[in-house]
């Protein structure tokens, strides 16, 4: 039986192996979670909305524990973890209470002798595939909003970041959530996706990865005209306008720009800056930069962990080499430390300015903590710069000058904006992409319904 080696990021030592499923043993996971949804969705919403919270409660008695397990696959700082943990747990609380509100309602009718009547009903078995930038996150968002409508669920975590995922579930079956009602299965991306797209027991693909995976699985879940949510790669612009508050600005792009070492799809992956305010704005934020630590997420102090992989970090290289080699100007960084026999691969935050739009890094996703900063002169040019990609998932801006804030908001073509504000994700608000970042929301209220089907009643001779 094939394994998978699951390793630290940051020193490249063997955390543990495991065993891959055979086919067989995934189509019988599918098999169970379709037999289990009857018993599943037939609990009263109350129930499910206890269990979910008592899952969400045992989650966090065991933060410490699930946070560093977290940073041991996949590298990000402690902090970030435990940050981590909080959202999945936000995640299954908010989805617990949404568990009571999935309300139908009635329709008046064109003749007294009819009554019109609107259900909701669990969709049914869901299957989730999700990434390892946010090993419990991803399948919080999907699972609590899945379970709290009466789905079953079935999820493929990513195989670089596996353990805190099942550690994760594993906390729902301590407090009772049945065992077939949410599983886990392993094993190879493309074989897993192909079994869960070929399935008639699966009625819904949620996903949450690269825009190239994606699209395969929208085309192969046709076959069995499956629900799909899509939440794929990003291209976050973030402009900064003359009358920013410059400090809030700087503070606010680390942020989205270095969370996760730059590995999330939302991290801001192009300064758009006013040039009035270009100089003093690039001075700030490269002295911030080059305060950030870069090291093993698991010691105190550090700001930037490792990146994932090898072929990670060979993207940011290529697109820094090519933008350096383009004219564009090192300020910070530019640094890396690799260790190919270890599998060890850090680069150090880099803030580069001169950047020009024939770049690579100003057109594709870098997931890695590379800040380009390119400027312009009027909001039209910003917002086409901003607007100048296949991608659509976050935006940020930064104005103190609520028309500039209007005119921005109602022209980026993005699903999520951040106005002075560098971290918008939240579990109680809809989180996904426009374009090709994908199909759907997750969070708020829009986060349930893609688990729900409508069904229609219409009663006569009354
Ligand atoms: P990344 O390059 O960031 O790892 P991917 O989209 O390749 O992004 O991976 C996200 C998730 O999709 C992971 O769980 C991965 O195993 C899975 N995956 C990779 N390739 C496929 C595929 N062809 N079909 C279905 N899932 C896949």
């Amino acid at each position: 039986m094939s394994k998978i080696k699951v390793t630290n990021p940051a020193t490249g030592e063997l955390i543990e192996e495991i065993s891959m499923q055979t086919n067989a043993e995934i189509e019988a996971a599918i098999e169970n979670g379709h037999k289990a949804f009857h018993k599943w969705s037939k609990l009263d919403a109350h129930e499910r909305s206890r269990l979910i919270h008592a899952w969400s409660a045992k989650v966090q008695e065991n933060k410490e524990e699930l946070a560093k397990l977290m940073t041991l696959e996949n590298g990000k700082p402690l902090n970030e973890a435990r940050g981590e943990i909080d959202y999945s747990t936000d995640y299954l609380d908010w989805y617990a209470e949404e568990a009571k509100r999935v309300y139908g309602r009635t329709i008046p009718a064109n003749t007294n002798s009819k009554r019109i009547i609107v259900t909701r009903e669990p969709i049914g078995l869901v299957a989730a595939i999700t990434p390892w930038n946010f090993p419990t996150a991803m399948m919080a968002r999907k699972a609590a909003p899945a379970l709290a409508a009466g789905c079953t669920f079935i999820v493929k975590p990513a195989q670089e970041t596996p353990l805190s995922g099942m550690k994760f579930i594993d906390y729902a079956y301590e407090v009772g959530i049945p065992k077939d009602a949410i599983q886990y299965v392993m094993g190879e991306g493309k074989v897993v996706g192909e079994i869960f797209t070929n399935s008639k027991l699966i009625r819904k693909i949620t996903f949450t990865g690269s825009t190239g995976v994606g699209k395969q699985l929208i085309a192969n879940s046709s076959e069995n005209i499956q629900h799909v949510t899509m939440e794929l790669g990003g291209h976050a612009p973030l402009i900064v306008t003359e009358d920013a508050d410059i400090e809030m600005a700087v503070h606010q792009t680390v942020a989205a720009k270095f969370r996760n070492a730059g590995q999330t799809c939302v991290c801001a992956n192009r300064m758009i800056v006013h040039e009035s305010i270009l100089d003093e704005f690039t001075e700030k934020f490269a002295s911030e930069v080059k305060k950030l630590e870069v090291g093993n997420g698991l010691e105190e102090g550090i700001d930037i962990g490792p990146i994932i992989n090898e072929k990670g970090y060979n993207k940011i290289v290529e697109q820094m080499e090519d933008a350096i080699a383009g004219g564009a100007e090192v300020l910070v960084g530019n640094q890396f430390q690799a260790n190919q026999e270890k599998g060890c691969f850090f680069v150090y935050p880099t803030v580069l300015k001169n950047v020009t739009t024939e770049m690579t890094i100003m057109h594709e996703e870098t997931f890695g903590p590379v800040a380009p900063i390119i400027s312009f002169r009027t909001l039209e040019e910003a917002v086409e710069l901003a607007n100048s990609t296949p991608y659509g998932l976050a935006a940020y801006f930064f104005t103190n000058d609520y028309r500039v804030g209007h005119y921005l908001h109602d022209h980026l073509q993005f699903g999520i904006i951040g106005w002075n504000d560098g971290g918008p994700s939240a579990a109680h608000a809809p989180f996904g992409g426009m374009k090709e970042s994908g199909l759907g929301r997750e969070g708020g209220i829009e986060g349930i319904e893609p688990y729900l089907e409508t069904k229609y009643l219409s009663i006569g001779g009354l």
